[in-house]
């Protein structure tokens, strides 16, 4: 039996019997973990806007040894940006964060860059940034962090190094290739005028990316994105933000 205390990110809940919920948290200290919330169901429950897709909340926590799910005993909310989601794309939003996140992290493993990823993401949602740019950062870094785009500046296959001025093709598992080894696979170009945007993304904070590509541009990499990350969870994603220009 342990008592944990963690930040969280609320990913997602699922409704349990009659009263109850689970809950899907993404801990700063311990990981992806599923918890009951007790009574959430209930119109006065006492975890109110706690439990709202990426509501940040300091979370206590009991777990027995053996048992799937643990016990959300306690939670106090610290920033709910789903209350302050000004239009039904921006929920959208950020029920696809959610959905990344708990896609791409095995239960019970901590990732504090990813936990710092969503923080950054969420206060950039939360300065009215431009929704498909801030996506397509979001989208690149869970890449990243779960170890696609180790470079962009080599092809997997060959070992050469990419000119600035040609496409870069994506493989299936994610990795760079160039026109003769990549080419004729299928997978996803990334044309030459988007790499400057993408090699930025590493570099910068989100607040500073989003200011970066026109609306056009930030469009186009959100989809291309989109595509990848299809392709490499091998499924279609729940989430899909239906972004104008
Ligand atoms: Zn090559």
């Amino acid at each position: 039996m342990a008592i944990k205390e963690s930040e969280a990110f609320v990913l997602m809940t699922y409704p349990l019997a009659e009263a109850d919920k689970i809950a899907v948290l993404f801990t700063h200290h311990y990981g992806k973990i599923r918890a009951v919330a007790r009574g959430a169901r209930r119109p006065k429950s006492r975890f109110g806007a706690c439990l709202e897709p990426l509501s940040e909340i300091l979370a206590s926590l009991f777990e027995k040894e053996g048992r799937e799910l643990a016990v959300l005993r306690r939670c106090e909310l610290l920033c709910s940006p789903f209350e302050r989601a000004a239009t039904p794309e921006g929920e959208v939003f950020l029920h696809h964060v959610a959905e990344l996140v708990d896609a791409f992290q095995p239960p019970a493993e901590p990732h504090p860059a990813v936990y710092r990823l969503i923080r950054a993401t969420r206060d950039t949602f939360l300065q009215g940034a431009s929704l498909p740019a801030l996506a397509a950062y979001f989208e690149m870094w869970m890449l990243k962090l779960g170890g696609f785009f180790a470079s962009l500046e080599a092809c997997a296959a060959c070992g050469r190094a990419f000119r600035p001025e040609e496409p870069v093709w994506i493989a299936r598992d994610g990795t760079p290739r160039c026109e003769r080894c990549g080419g004729t696979l299928g997978g996803h170009v990334i044309s030459a005028g988007y790499r400057p945007l993408l090699a930025e993304m590493l570099k910068r904070p989100p607040s500073e990316w989003v200011a970066l590509p026109t609306p056009e541009e930030a469009l186009h990499l959100h989809r291309l994105l989109t595509r990848l990350l299809r392709d490499v969870l091998e499924r279609e994603l729940r989430t899909k933000l239906s972004l104008g220009v």
